[in-house]
């Protein structure tokens, strides 16, 4: 059944993503939280939506990019963070509605960075797998606790962004 948006909580399981070493909050957690709230936001606009995972377990990257792939996912949303000290950024891959994407989610997340996924310290980014439609990684902000009013303040706006762009 195809839907709007497949919402990617990036890491989980084995693969903790950043860690806060003064704190030990885990990237892998705060992903599945923002993703939860990005969520909420999306339906709110009555955006169909599903997720790559919703507990803490590892998906492998290339069954996440064909899970939205097979699924009819009109776009693919990864969710991460960025180190203990990083900041909010929009990675997409080559695809020119990606780019249109990433531009409008970066605006109303208050201009934050929009980065190629070359640029990215990784290398070329999963999210290029995903072939049939816009793929942006949200580095939604740093890894470190912030409270629920700060996880709204930075997601609703990208979910509002998302809406718009899907014209919903
Ligand atoms: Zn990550």
């Amino acid at each position: 059944m195809a839907y709007d948006v497949l919402i990617d909580p990036g890491h989980g399981g084995k693969d903790s993503g950043a860690v806060n070493s003064a704190s030990g909050i885990l990237e892998k957690n705060l992903n599945l939280d923002a993703a939860s709230s990005l969520n909420f936001y999306l339906q709110q606009r009555n955006v169909t939506t599903a997720y790559t995972r919703t507990t803490d377990v590892y998906p492998e990257l290339n069954a996440r990019t064909a899970q939205g792939i097979r699924e009819g996912a009109a776009i693919f949303v990864s969710v991460h963070h960025d180190t203990a000290d990083g900041r909010a950024l929009v990675y997409h891959d080559d695809k020119e509605t990606s780019i249109r994407l990433a531009n409008k989610v970066a605006s109303y997340m208050g201009g934050i960075p929009v980065r190629s996924m070359t640029e990215s310290r990784f290398g070329r980014l999963y999210i290029a797998d995903f072939t049939t439609g816009p793929s942006i990684l949200i580095e939604v902000g740093p890894t470190r606790f912030y409270t629920r009013d700060e996880r709204i303040a930075r997601v609703q706006p990208a979910a509002n962004a998302i809406s718009d762009f899907l014209g919903k």
